[in-house]
This record gives C-alpha cells, sequence and structure tokens, in this order.
C-alpha cells in the first residue's frame, strides 16, 4: 500500500535576552547548577511575575518576519503538571489567544508550509540523571521561549529538515535567537503521520520529542514513517503517543500516551494581565526588520547575477550576506560579484567555519579579501597563487601584495620568458612529446602540469595555454 507522510513541526526556540521571562535572572548558557535562579524562577510562594520586554520584541519580530498576525490582545495562563524540575507546579505559556497567528515558510520546491501560530511561553528547568541520584538544576527555569507551531503540511523528512533551517536562518538574521541546536536554543517536537495515498483525513499522529539536530530530525521522521507504515500494512492501528528518539539505535521509541489538552486544567494566569501590544509598537519593529533570508537570495540572484545555490548558501546567513556585499564593495567591478562568491565559497567560507569565525569581526576582513581578488584580477597572481597568499594571511596581518612581493609569487606574464620555458620543457620530455604528436592528446595536460610546476605556479595560465598550443600545434605541422 502506499501512503503519504503527513509532518507537522513544533519548535521551541529561546529568545536572546539576557534575563528570563518573568524574572532578572540571567539566561546564560553554562553557569554552576543553581546559580541563576530566584524566588520567582523557583516558584515560591507570593512573589510575582513580570514580563520580560525585549523578549515580547524579538518575538513580534519573529512574527512580523514569517508574515504572520500579531495579536494586539494576548493571555498568559497556567499549564499545571507535576515534574520535579517544574517547582512552581505549572508553566506560564499562551494558551488559547497566542500572540500571533497565521504566516509561514516557503520551501524550495514553492511549497509554502504555513504556521498556526506562535507563543510565548517559560522553559523549564532540566533533571540531570546521575549514577546514584536525580538532580534539578532550575538556571533553565523561567527562560523565554517563543514555539512555533506549523500546520500538518510539510510532506517528508527531508522537506521538515529544509523548513528547520529555513526557520533558523529567520531567527538568527533577526537576532531574536541564537538558534544554537547544541545547546537546546532551538528544539524541535515533530509530530508524523501517514495516510494511504490520496485520503483527505488525516492518520493518527505520534509526536518525537525533543530533536536537536537536523540529522536527527530527519533520522527520526524517516523511522517513524516506516513504523507507522509497517503497522498499518500488517492491519494494525497506529496509537497516538508521545517517543523518544535514541540517536544511537535510530529508532523511535514510547516515552508516555499522550495528554489531552484538558488533563493541563489551563487556566488564565491571574497574576499576569493581558499582553496589549500597541499598533506603533508592532508598526515600529517592523519598520526596523533586516533584509531577510528570502529577500537576499532574490537580491543576489536578480541583481548580482549569482547561481541559485551559490544564493542560497550566501543568503541563508545574514552575517554571510553582509561579507559577501562588502567584499563586491571593496573589490569593485574589477572582480565581478559571481566570481567573488565562487571563491568566498570554495575558500574562505570552508575556513572560516572551522576555525569558528564570526564573520562581523573576522581577522581577515572583506577588505582584505578584495585586496588578494585584486591582485588575481589584475593578473598579477594567479588563482592557484592566490591560495598561497590566503593561506599566509590566514596567521599574519600582512597585506596580501606585500606577501607577493616578499615570497616572489608575482605572476610571470612576459611571453619571452613563457616560450623559453616550454620549448625547454618539450625538449626534455622526448617520449610523452612523441606520443602526443602521436594522436595523445590528453598528454597537454600533462605538459601544463610540468612548467607549472617548474615554474612553481607562477606562470600566467592563460598565456601558458596559449603558447603551448601554439608551440605544439607548430610541431605537429612539422610533421603533416
Ligand atoms: P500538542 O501540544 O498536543 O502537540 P499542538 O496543537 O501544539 O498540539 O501541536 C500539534 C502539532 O501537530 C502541529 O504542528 C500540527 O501541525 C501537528 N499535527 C496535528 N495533527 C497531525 C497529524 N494527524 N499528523 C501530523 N501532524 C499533525
Ligand atoms: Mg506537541
Ligand atoms: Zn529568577
Amino acid at each position: 500500500m502506499a501512503y503519504e507522510p503527513v509532518i507537522g513541526l513544533e519548535v521551541h526556540c529561546q529568545l536572546a535576552t539576557a534575563s528570563k521571562l518573568f524574572c532578572g535572572c540571567a539566561t546564560k548558557f553554562g553557569a554552576a547548577p543553581n546559580h541563576q535562579v530566584c524566588p520567582i524562577c523557583l516558584g515560591m510562594p507570593g512573589v510575582l511575575p513580570v514580563l520580560n520586554r525585549t523578549a515580547v520584541d524579538h518575538a513580534v519580530r519573529m512574527a512580523l518576519a514569517i508574515g504572520g498576525s500579531v495579536q494586539q490582545v494576548s493571555v498568559f495562563s497556567r499549564k499545571q503538571y507535576f515534574y520535579p524540575d517544574l517547582p512552581k507546579g505549572y508553566q506560564i505559556t499562551q494558551y488559547d489567544r497566542p500572540y500571533c497567528l497565521g504566516g509561514g515558510v516557503t520551501l524550495s520546491s514553492g511549497q509554502r508550509i504555513r504556521m498556526t501560530r506562535i507563543h510565548l511561553e517559560e522553559d523549564a528547568g532540566k533533571n540531570i540523571h546521575a549514577e546514584h541520584a536525580s538532580l534539578v538544576d532550575c538556571n533553565r527555569a523561567g527562560t523565554p521561549l517563543m514555539e512555533i507551531v506549523s500546520e500538518p503540511e510539510l510532506k517528508s523528512a527531508a522537506d521538515a529538515a529544509e523548513y528547520l533551517r529555513r526557520l533558523r536562518a529567520i531567527v538568527r538574521c533577526i537576532g531574536a535567537s541564537d538558534g544554537n541546536l547544541e545547546e537546546g536554543s532551538f528544539r524541535c517536537d515533530a509530530n508524523v503521520s501517514i495516510r494511504p495515498l490520496g485520503a483527505n483525513i488525516l492518520g493518527t499522529r505520534c509526536e518525537i520529542k525533543n530533536l536537536n539536530s537536523f540529522r536527527n530530525v530527519e533520522r527520526a521522521i524517516s523511522y517513524e514513517i516506516l513504523r507507522q507504515a509497517e503497522i498499518l500494512d500488517g492491519g494494525g492501528t497506529v496509537t497516538q503517543q508521545t517517543l523518544l528518539f535514541d540517536a544511537n539505535s535510530g529508532r523511535t521509541q514510547p516515552m508516555r500516551s499522550k495528554e489531552d489538552s484538558h488533563d493541563y486544567r489551563y487556566l488564565p494566569d491571574p497574576d499576569l494581565p493581558a499582553l496589549v501590544i500597541s499598533k506603533d509598537r508592532i508598526e515600529g519593529i517592523r519598520a526596523s526588520l533586516p533584509e531577510l533570508p528570502d529577500a537576499a537570495k532574490a537580491r543576489l540572484v536578480q541583481a548580482c547575477g549569482l547561481a541559485e545555490a551559490n544564493a542560497e548558501l550566501i543568503a541563508q546567513d545574514r552575517g554571510t550576506t553582509k561579507f559577501f556585499d562588502l567584499t563586491c564593495e571593496a573589490v569593485g567591478a574589477a572582480y565581478p560579484a559571481p566570481a567573488v562568491a565562487n571563491w568566498l565559497i570554495a575558500e574562505y567560507l570552508p575556513v572560516a567555519e572551522a576555525r569558528h569565525w564570526d564573520l562581523a569581526e573576522s581577522p581577515i576582513p572583506p577588505q582584505r579579501v578584495a585586496a588578494l581578488l585584486q591582485l588575481i584580477a589584475a593578473g598579477t597572481i594567479s588563482g592557484k597563487i592566490a591560495k598561497t597568499v590566503f593561506g599566509v594571511m590566514l596567521d599574519s596581518d600582512e597585506a596580501p601584495t606585500s606577501i607577493v612581493q616578499r615570497l616572489g609569487l608575482v605572476q610571470i606574464s612576459d611571453e619571452g620568458v613563457i616560450t623559453e620555458l616550454v620549448e625547454r620543457i618539450l625538449t626534455h620530455n622526448p617520449g610523452p612529446l612523441a606520443q602526443y604528436l602521436g594522436g595523445k592528446d590528453k598528454l597537454f595536460g600533462f605538459f601544463i602540469g610540468q612548467i607549472m610546476q617548474a615554474s612553481q605556479g607562477k606562470m600566467n595560465p592563460d598565456l601558458v595555454n596559449k603558447i603551448l598550443h601554439a608551440r605544439l600545434a607548430e610541431r605537429r605541422g612539422h610533421l603533416d
């Protein structure tokens, strides 16, 4: 039987605030356990929560960035459950009146995945299960989150991963979150169901909790689709439940049966007035939005002439987009934008990633990259030599021109000098020359290699090509 998977994602994204959602405790990752807590986030009686303004600003920014509709009035509720990492006995979250409805994210296939809602809520603490005891760390309790809920519209594990990448690019672009998966600032619950191809009602869903890497999202969903298909093929029915993904075995496992929302006894939090967001505030935030990844990509393709794939790569990160723009600006018309993109993608970005550079403060700023590219454009060095120069630049502040002079890397473009070397290489390789003249055309590359090696890569490759061609053609001519 052929099935169609249906996937809806809930993303919990930590907002980039210095303090928690309802108290002044710091949110910094990695502090000693229970060192960022106070009576409010520990749930002591008699304390009162006060809403963090910056958290709301970030959340509104996100709503606008995905084209959602910001609700001028929204309500905080108490979601009640018992767990050791939840000292209050309830989590403050938005329930039936979230601050944002609608919006969406467009995939590269063109499919728009619509959002159901985004709401604001506080995170719980963490249980740590040690060898002889279970411990509770409340540093995370009260950390501001936005929960972004999609409609059940994704059709494959790969689409789900792409949706998450795009969402993460947006939150990072607007500065609403660092989107750090390893530190848990961007986590995903995946709801998965399958239905017979062409059916129009949804199948029973299972929810896989707390996936913390793009790869595991894909693996978990793929596994779950197969698991459900096997159940249906065997004549069984899927039970709605909450699952955990085990990254080692690659399987999902039952965690608990699914609660219904009435089990939580939601009630409006009597300590918090309704959240009222004025039109002026919304419009102010809208006006301050940066260029978003989709818009950046379109501009790079249309105005700068980049290939789709390169534009996508550069536009997905705001730091990279800025770096690219500044490099183009500094290098000027001599080195066209698509070539700048190629160079950055092939040479620069891999190094920046390996060295964990923040592109805004990288030791090799756009101006230095531009100075190097200008040397290529002017014919002073070849692209190959540029790699050597770049290698030296990585560990020193020396200007590219000075490196080229000091190491004697200036490209040789003197036709006389090149001709002389070409002749010498041909004379010294009588065997390959005879074979070439006998019709083995691919030995052309062999001669190029010899010449480049003998000149330590310093000869202008275009000229070497032209002259070698001419000299070989002349010899072939003599044979005819
Ligand atoms: P809950 O808190 O119970 O998980 P939510 O409404 O917060 O409920 O989230 C439901 C999520 O599950 C949404 O992302 C939605 O798209 C998805 N979903 C709902 N029904 C299905 C289904 N039959 N198959 C796949 N995903 C579903
Ligand atoms: Mg859920
Ligand atoms: Zn606190």
